[in-house]
């Protein structure tokens, strides 16, 4: 921990890269307690495991899936995050030229008050929608309805008027969020594209710190394979990989990394 403060504080520019570990850290569980307490009713219907499995089931009618998906982004996206995670990393980074990638999809580094023109969510957002087609590359806010579905449900079914349709061809909207090919990638998703492209490419040669927290084996070639390779091309690069029980780096790079098994939220803490 202490090469890896070294390290952060020697650093011209600092390239996050985040994946569910960190929203886990911060409290953002998918099971146990937390699932629970805000599903009794579906766990018992349906015996769900888990609320992200739980959100995959073909549910019968529009009515009870957006019962389910309200509460569902609810807890994930309008509910400030139980440990303050997000507010750690920012104070590491905030006096740094820095820029994050993630794939989460909570919405928390914006909320965490990190600076929202350095910031690539790649995989989408709870708090947006999406035709279902989709028959246009647009996206809609969803946080007003979703607190009115959560709010006016009863017996596990939304009112059928909230159920939420495009307002361009009136199909079923779903969520924005990347799990096949009907992705909508809006000008806000390319904005921050080309801006993490720049970023990139001002900081070629530089004194970077590639510092990934939390990427699981997923979705390994968004972060990741990237960071590795960019690591292995830039002599002055240094990588960083804090992930709890997923610590490690190939042999090509080792002497320029550092591998840290344990709670990010605690490592931050101890930084
Ligand atoms: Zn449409």
């Amino acid at each position: 921990m202490k090469k890896l403060r070294r390290e952060l504080e020697a650093a011209d520019a600092v390239v996050v890269g985040a994946g569910a570990g960190l929203s886990t850290s911060a409290g953002f569980t998918y099971s146990g307690e937390r699932f629970r307490r805000l599903f009794p009713d579906f766990i018992e219907k349906y015996h769900f495991s888990d609320m992200y499995s739980g959100g995959f089931y073909p549910f019968e009618t529009l009515e009870e899936h957006w019962a389910y998906w309200s509460r569902y982004i609810l807890c994930n996206r309008y509910t400030d995050a139980p440990k303050p995670v997000y507010q750690k990393l920012l104070a590491l980074v905030e006096n740094k030229d820095y820029f994050v990638l993630t794939t989460n999809v909570d919405h928390q580094f914006q909320k965490a008050g990190f600076d929202k023109e350095r910031l690539f969510y790649t995989q989408g957002d709870y708090g947006l929608w999406q035709c279902g087609k989709p028959c246009c590359q647009k996206t809609y806010d969803n946080e007003e309805t979703v607190r009115r579905m959560v709010e006016e449900q009863r017996e596990m079914r939304v009112p059928a008027e909230l159920v939420p349709r495009c307002p361009v061809c009136g199909r079923p909207m779903t969520m924005n969020l990347r799990s096949d090919n009907t992705f909508v990638e809006d000008e806000g998703w390319h904005r921050a594209a080309e801006r993490y492209s720049e970023f990139l490419r001002r900081c070629e040669g530089m004194r970077v710190m590639f510092l990934e927290l939390g990427v699981g084996a997923n979705t390994p070639g968004i972060i990741k394979y990237p960071f590795w390779r960019m690591t292995y091309q830039n002599p002055k690069a240094v990588y960083a990989c804090v992930n709890l029980g997923e610590a490690f780096v190939p042999k090509e790079i080792k002497d320029r990394s550092i591998c840290i098994d344990g709670d990010i939220g605690e490592v931050l803490g101890c930084l």
